[in-house]
């Protein structure tokens, strides 16, 4: 027997699945003027005339005449009948259709609606206040967030009255049930009854569905002394934790590249939304969901992470890279410096900065081989060991050669260790994969040295890359000479050196020096208390240089951090742009290559010396 679904329920799952959303995932719509364009996927033709219309929410072929609604072109394109096609639109937006009864979901859709009148009554009472709250403005003019993005996001403000929203929310008519379900308001049913506002003096932040209805609210405290910072609403009628995506209303307008970024924080997405980066949502404050996921694949090939820098950050982007990966997502995660979070960052360095990292965006692998690096000292031998096992985990899981191999070099171009050393990690207990890839491999000489005992790994990582070699020379010649120490300050500055720790050992050498003091060891080792540091610094003033060669040297040692620095910057413009062809922007590509030819005609020249 055909169910028969009320006006109300059909209209529901009508407006909740967007029509160019869904048609887009059959046919590829191209953008022109307010509407989109496609060749009909119901005639054969040459030039498109198929149109679909995002504020209509309709679709039209002016060729065979074909058009509807979004269940209309459901219908036609999988062939079904009505009722199967709303269970399919249904479906597709976490929406269950009753199998019998409509008194029943009539009547929750009444509820439903109820609901949903109530969170743009508590809308606007949040935003009335937040414009005559003064606290409340100024920690957001603090934040440089303008008035217009206010409207937008249609911030507010709850005061601290314990009250406030639940008189307004009578005062409007609602009953104390359908003002409860809401989840605005808590009751505390023991002697007498209780109640009060969830929200209190906190930054109010709607939450939008796809069809730009308030569904939820989240609260940001402004004063740092109360608790949770965070507070959003619980489930409801209307909310489904886990099923939506903050900012994913405006997002879905403003896409990129087919890219969507995901950030931790309501202020991150607004943040990113003023300055111009609008592909952005927020996954509110849950954990990313299997469904979040499958929501944002609806709408972006390519998903990029930009979670906070700190540990818990870390963590919550390799638990998202699972959750998109098995949802079909590509991901790429952006990594913001010096702990800072989105919003900050944005802040500081605005737009251009912000496409920086996401031109810089990390894949899986790069991600993973970062934090390992991170984990480990790499200028310790054991610290090297460590790391260039980890790497092989991680880079066992690729399955192509010529992937693996691309990476083996990075890895060793970027810390020194020997290729052969984490090949051999790599291809370590894994005789099969040498064996059935030996026609790739077999012939490269490298070959004789994948050994599987521990002891070559050791043996090669413990030799030190030029670059190393030729900063820890560097630091010990400037230290010693005030006349080496002229010479280096007129073709490099501290900041050159490329290894974290002799950056810091050099700063210290610099102001030393600059002060006509030389630079004693044993102060070092005051300065850098851990043992580590105190292996590294006596290790480098333990050398014996000869005097006479110094002043030679010098120049080659500079000469070898140079030629290295520039060839990274090269590499990092040819990687920029391999990116930027997508993109189709000539005068910026043009702009990279002119660089490069630029860079490379000055490394030409650093190498002839
Ligand atoms: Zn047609």
């Amino acid at each position: 027997m055909l169910v028969k679904y009320s006006e109300e329920l059909i209209e529901e799952v009508r407006s909740r699945n967007d029509i160019v959303d869904v048609i887009a995932g059959y046919i590829t719509l191209k953008k022109s003027g307010t509407s989109y364009k496609a060749k009909c996927p119901f005639h054969t033709e040459k030039t498109p005339s198929f149109s679909v219309s995002p504020d209509k929410q309709i679709f039209h072929c002016f060729g065979c005449g074909v058009g509807g609604n979004v269940i209309t072109f459901i219908m036609k394109i999988e062939n079904l009948n009505f009722v199967d096609a709303l269970k399919l639109l249904a479906d597709r937006v976490g929406m269950i259709l009753p199998e019998k009864d409509q008194d029943i979901d009539k009547k929750k859709y009444r509820k439903r609606k109820i609901q949903y009148n109530i969170h743009i009554d508590a809308a606007r009472y949040f935003y009335r206040n937040l414009k005559n709250s003064e606290v409340a403005l100024r920690y957001l003019k603090e934040r440089k967030i303008t008035f217009e993005t206010i409207v937008k996001f249609g911030l507010g403000y709850a005061t601290n009255h314990w009250d406030g929203l639940y008189k307004y929310l009578l005062s409007k008519n609602y009953s104390k049930e359908d003002i409860a379900q809401s989840g605005l308001i808590i009751f505390k049913q023991n002697q007498s009854e209780k109640y009060y506002d969830r929200f209190r003096g906190r930054l109010i932040f709607p939450v939008f569905d796809l069809s730009n209805r308030v569904i939820a609210f989240g609260g940001r405290i402004l004063d740092n002394q109360m608790q949770p910072k965070y507070l959003n609403s619980p489930e409801t009628l209307i909310f489904s934790k886990g099923y939506h995506l903050y900012g994913l209303n405006h997002a879905k307008n403003n896409m990129k590249n087919r890219q969507i970024i995901i950030v931790e924080g309501y202020m991150d997405v607004i943040s990113l939304y003023q300055y111009g980066i609008q592909n952005v949502v927020a996954s509110l404050g849950t954990a990313l969901t299997k469904e979040q996921a499958r929501l944002l694949s609806r709408y972006a090939e390519e998903v990029l992470i930009a979670y906070d820098g700190d540990e818990a950050g870390q963590k919550a982007t390799l638990r998202a890279l699972d959750i998109l990966f098995s949802a079909g997502c590509k991901a790429k995660v952006i990594r913001i410096p010096n702990q800072m979070d989105p919003d900050e960052y944005i802040r500081k360095y605005k737009q251009e900065g912000f496409i920086y990292l996401i031109n810089q965006a990390l894949s899986f692998i790069e991600y993973k081989v970062m934090l390992a690096r991170s984990k480990y000292s790499i200028d310790t031998i054991e610290g090297k060991i460590n790391f260039t096992k980890e790497v092989a985990q991680i880079l066992k899981n690729i399955k192509s050669e010529i992937e693996i191999d691309a990476y083996i070099k990075k890895i060793s171009r970027e810390t020194g260790i020997d290729e052969a050393a984490i090949k051999s990690e790599v291809y370590h207990n894994k005789k099969s994969k040498i064996e059935t890839s030996k026609n790739i491999i077999g012939n490269n000489r490298n070959t004789i040295q994948y050994k599987k005992d521990k002891s070559f790994v050791k043996n090669s990582v413990e030799k030190k890359s030029a670059i190393i070699l030729a900063e820890e020379n560097l630091i010990y010649m400037i230290s010693q000479d005030f006349r080496l120490f002229q010479i280096f300050k007129q073709n490099m500055k501290w900041e050159d050196f490329t290894d974290d720790f002799h950056r810091k050992i050099a700063k210290i050498i610099f102001e030393k020096m600059e002060n006509k003091e030389y630079v004693i060891p044993a102060e070092l080792l005051d300065i850098f208390k851990t043992e580590e540091a105190g292996e590294k610094i006596a290790s480098i003033f333990s050398k014996e240089l000869n005097k006479e060669f110094m002043e030679k040297d010098i120049m080659e040692y500079i000469n070898t951090i140079q030629v290295y620095t520039l060839q990274n910057k090269i590499d990092q413009l040819n990687q920029n742009l391999k990116k930027m062809s997508k993109k189709e922007n000539p005068e910026a590509i043009n702009k990279v290559y002119i660089e490069i030819v630029k860079l490379k005609k000055k490394l030409e020249e650093l190498k002839g010396n």
